[in-house]
C-alpha cells in the first residue's frame, strides 16, 4: 500500500553560512519525484523566508508543473498591520514563481489567532482565491484545542482539509489532545494531513530503554519509522508530511511510505508499552486547562513553557527543543516570571508555576 507524503521545505540541507543547500535540496527533490512522490509544503517564514524561494529554485523551474504539487499558507502574523493578505499572497506567487497553490492553508490556527482572523476575513479571501482558481484545495493547520476546532469546522465547513499534529506521544497528553483532534476532524468528515508525526525530530530521539524496547521488537526498523507508521496508518489520514534534512532521512521516509504497512496488533502493543515507558518518567502535571492564562501579568505561554520542560525531561537538551522554546519566548521567556503567584492561585493542578518557570528558565541559560 503507498501512502502519501509531502517534504516539508522547513528543515533543509543548509550549507556552511546557513543558507539553504540548494544542490543537496535538488537532489532531495529528484530523488523524492523519482520515487512516485509530488507534494512539498512551505511557508512564507521557513528558513528565514528562503524556503519559498528554495520552492523556486528546486522545483518550479526544474521540473514540469504537472509532476508537483505545492502548499503555502497565509501566515497571519507576518502580515504587517499597513498591508493585506493580497499582498502578501501575491508576493508568494511570485516568489514560488507558481501560478496557482494546489493547497493553501490558514496557518497555525490556535486561541490567539481565531479572532483576528475572522475579523480580518481571513479564510473568506483563502475561498474567494480558491473560486478565482489561485487556490485548489483549501485549509488550515491547526495548534489549538478540541473544542476550537469544532468551532472553526463548524463556522467554516467550506474549508477541505485540516492540517494537525499528530503523532503517538500527544495523542493522550493533555496539553496536546491529539486524539479528540484527530476525532473531531473525522467527525466533520475532513481530509486530514499530518505534520510532526516524530514531534519535530524527537520521537527518533528516544532516552535509551525506550530505544532498546523498539529494537528489541524490530532490529531493522528505525525508532523513528513507528512514529510515522503510527500518524500514517490512521483511518482518513491522506498525507503525512516530514521535515527531511539529508538523504538518509528521504530514503526511510520513502521506502516507508511507498510499502506503507501499518502497525499491526503486535506493533501496536509494543508502541502503548513505549508510551507507557515515556510517561513514567517524571513530567510536570499539567492538564492544559488555560485557567492560569488570563491572569499572568507578563503574558506568559504557561502550559506552552510546561510542555516544553517535560519534553526536556523526557527527550534531554536537544536543538529541536531549543527552537520551540526561543517560538514561545518570543513575547517573553520564562525568565520574566515575576513570582507574583497569581497563576497558583488558579491552577486547578495546584502546580509551583513560577518554581516550574524558574527551572525552565535556567535550562535556557544552558545552566541545567
Ligand atoms: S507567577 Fe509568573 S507565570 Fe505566574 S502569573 Fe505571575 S508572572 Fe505569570
Ligand atoms: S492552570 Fe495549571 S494545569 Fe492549567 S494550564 Fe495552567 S499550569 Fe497547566
Amino acid at each position: 500500500m503507498k501512502k502519501e507524503l509531502a517534504l516539508g521545505m522547513m528543515r533543509l540541507p543548509v550549507t556552511a553560512d546557513k543558507k539553504i543547500d540548494f544542490v543537496k535540496t535538488n537532489q532531495l527533490v529528484d530523488y523524492f519525484l523519482e520515487q512516485g512522490f509530488r507534494k512539498f509544503d512551505t511557508a512564507e517564514l521557513y528558513h528565514d523566508t528562503q524556503s519559498e524561494h528554495a520552492i523556486y529554485e528546486c522545483i518550479v523551474k526544474r521540473h514540469k508543473r504537472d509532476s508537483f504539487e505545492i502548499a503555502d499558507k497565509l501566515t497571519s502574523w507576518r502580515i504587517p498591520e499597513e498591508s493585506r493578505a493580497e499582498e502578501f499572497f501575491q508576493k508568494q506567487l511570485q516568489v514560488t514563481g507558481l501560478e496557482y497553490f494546489d493547497r493553501y492553508l490558514l496557518h497555525s490556527v490556535e486561541e490567539k489567532i481565531y479572532p483576528g482572523a475572522v475579523e480580518k476575513r481571513y479564510f473568506d479571501f483563502i475561498l474567494e482565491k480558491k473560486a478565482k482558481g489561485f487556490v485548489r484545495e483549501a485549509g488550515f493547520s491547526f495548534h489549538g484545542k478540541p473544542d476550537l476546532l469544532d468551532k472553526v469546522l463548524t463556522e467554516y465547513p467550506e474549508m477541505e482539509f485540516v492540517q494537525l499534529q499528530i503523532n503517538y506521544a500527544d495523542w493522550d497528553n493533555p496539553t496536546v489532545r491529539a486524539g479528540e483532534c484527530y476525532n473531531i476532524a473525522r467527525k466533520h468528515g475532513k481530509k486530514i494531513l499530518i505534520m510532526e508525526p516524530v514531534k519535530g525530530g524527537l520521537l527518533a530521539n528516544l532516552p535509551p530503554e525506550a530505544v532498546k524496547l523498539l529494537k528489541t521488537a524490530a532490529p531493522d526498523k528505525s525508532v523513528a519509522s513507528w512514529a510515522v507508521r503510527f500518524a500514517a496508518g490512521l483511518e482518513g489520514v491522506d498525507t503525512v508530511l516530514s521535515g527531511i534534512s539529508n538523504m538518509e532521512q528521504m530514503v526511510d521516509n520513502v521506502s516507508l511510505m511507498k510499502n506503507f504497512q501499518p502497525l499491526d496488533a503486535v506493533e501496536e502493543k509494543t508502541l502503548q508499552e513505549l508510551v507507557a515507558l515515556l510517561t513514567k518518567i517524571p513530567r510536570v502535571g499539567c492538564t492544559g486547562c488555560g485557567y492560569c492564562l488570563p491572569v499572568c501579568p507578563k503574558n506568559l505561554p504557561i502550559p506552552g513553557f510546561i510542555n516544553i520542560l517535560n519534553n526536556v525531561k523526557m527527550f534531554g537538551d536537544l536543538s529541536q527543543i531549543r527552537n520551540s522554546y526561543k517560538f514561545h519566548a518570543a513575547r517573553g521567556g520564562a525568565d520574566e516570571c515575576i513570582n507574583c503567584k497569581k497563576c497558583t492561585n488558579v491552577c486547578p493542578q495546584h502546580l509551583d508555576i513560577p518554581g516550574h518557570l524558574a527551572e525552565l528558565a535556567k535550562w535556557a541559560k544552558n545552566d541545567y
